[in-house]
């Protein structure tokens, strides 16, 4: 599966999911649970629908790529079946939802026999949009300010229960999203840009699957992508769950590896991969010094919402030069607050060496944001070549054979 085909058909985090572990089957990962001995040496986890982790078992020290599902959209609220409303889901950039083609979808829950309830990925074969109010009647005025609950309610057309329409007649429940559903598309007079909604941050889930899949580990190296980044990450399979800890423990036991867990991660060396921005050529005042560019290599995420240190920096620098491929240095703006990702709950939570780095964008939480083709490949690129190496952490060091 190719990225673009990646960021189209992954409309929710369960979209998202559902694809990566088509790439991992396709390369004969199984669930981690069906795996019986240490020959099993590759398996997968999907963590409520929206989470997911995979590992190649290898050597007695761990490392990692982490990244997040979900990307910002609109929840739906409605009752029976009927669109009442909507709420925001982490924080779109609004304006880039008017006229734009929308689709509905994420999941609901289905009654089964033997009292189980079951979650179901869905999306609407249809689209929806949300107008924009006339220039005649006020819109586009300057400082013309959004409200979600007046402005924001998708025109849904002739459709009486929300859920017929999605054919699900029968559920029960559901969580359903209104996503951005431009098809991705190429821009710059060479081709070299990639335009498309959730660039943040399905082109890291991408890069970190296609390098576990395509790597030769000698260390044991694991993916773990995680849902509700956007929202905090406090849901029982977000950054700051145990689902990574209880996966990883799974797969020692049934490799036979009798390696404490614990110590193992906290031993680990993780990239934390999600969106840089990069430098907006329209709004220099935006930047100050350390501005990545589109097609300037990977970018290395240093700031105080960030979990890089000058040693776990370095570690990337080296592993990443050593291959050939570009890095530069993303320092936010000292008088702007600087956004934040799963780097620092990895680096608290299991204690592990994290260096926070990602793919260069412009409009981040846009319907359609942009990067540059050869960054997200130099980001795989980058994370088979971490993978390839082994890393270890000690007290004051960090070894990169
Ligand atoms: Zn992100």
């Amino acid at each position: 599966m190719k990225i673009n085909e990646f960021l189209n058909k992954s409309y929710t985090c369960y979209h998202a999911v559902e694809n990566a572990v088509s790439i991992l089957e396709s390369a004969g990962f199984a669930p981690i649970s069906e795996a019986k001995s240490r020959k099993d040496a590759k398996g997968y986890y999907r963590a409520d629908g929206g989470s997911l982790f995979a590992v190649k078992l290898g050597a007695e020290n761990l490392q990692l790529a982490l990244s997040h599902t979900d990307s910002p959209c609109l929840r739906l609220r409605y009752d029976g079946g009927v669109l009442s409303g909507v709420e925001k889901y982490g924080g779109g950039l609004l304006r880039s939802y008017f006229d734009v083609k929308l689709k509905i979808a994420g999941r609901v829950v289905l009654a089964r026999s033997g009292g189980a309830l079951r979650a179901k990925t869905v999306r609407s074969d249809f689209n929806v949009v949300i107008p924009s109010l006339a220039v005649h009647l006020g819109g586009g005025e300057s400082g013309e300010t959004f409200s979600v609950s007046r402005d924001m309610v998708p025109l849904l057309g002739e459709c009486e229960n929300l859920f017929a329409s999605l054919g699900v007649p029968d559920a029960i429940d559901g969580e359903l999203f209104c996503v951005p559903a431009t098809e991705p598309f190429e821009c710059g007079a060479s081709g070299e840009y990639i335009c498309s909604p959730r660039i943040d941050n399905l082109a890291s889930v991408y890069a970190s699957v296609k390098a576990l899949v395509e790597c030769n580990n000698k260390a044991t190296c694991a993916v773990a992508c995680f849902n509700s980044e956007e929202t905090g990450s406090e849901t029982r399979d977000g950054a700051r769950s145990q689902k990574l800890k209880e996966f990883i423990s799974d797969a020692l036991k049934i490799a036979g590896i009798k390696a404490d867990c614990d110590a193992l991660l906290s031993s680990a060396f993780a990239f934390s991969c999600d969106g840089a921005h990069a430098f907006h050529p329209n709004r220099p005042d935006k930047y100050s010094t350390g501005a990545p560019v589109l097609g300037g290599g990977i970018v290395i995420k240093r700031n105080d919402r960030y979990a890089t240190d000058c040693l776990t920096s370095a570690a990337a620098q080296k592993i990443f030069s050593d291959a050939g491929i570009k890095t530069q240095i993303y320092r936010h703006h000292p008088d702007l607050r600087c956004g934040s990702t799963i780097g620092l709950m990895a680096a608290s939570g299991l204690g592990a060496a994290v260096c926070d780095v990602g793919v260069a964008q412009l409009a981040m939480h846009s319907c359609a944001e942009t990067a540059a083709f050869s960054d997200v490949e130099a980001f795989k690129k980058g994370l088979v070549a971490f993978f390839n190496r082994e890393v270890r952490v000690s007290e004051n060091e960090i070894t990169v054979k």
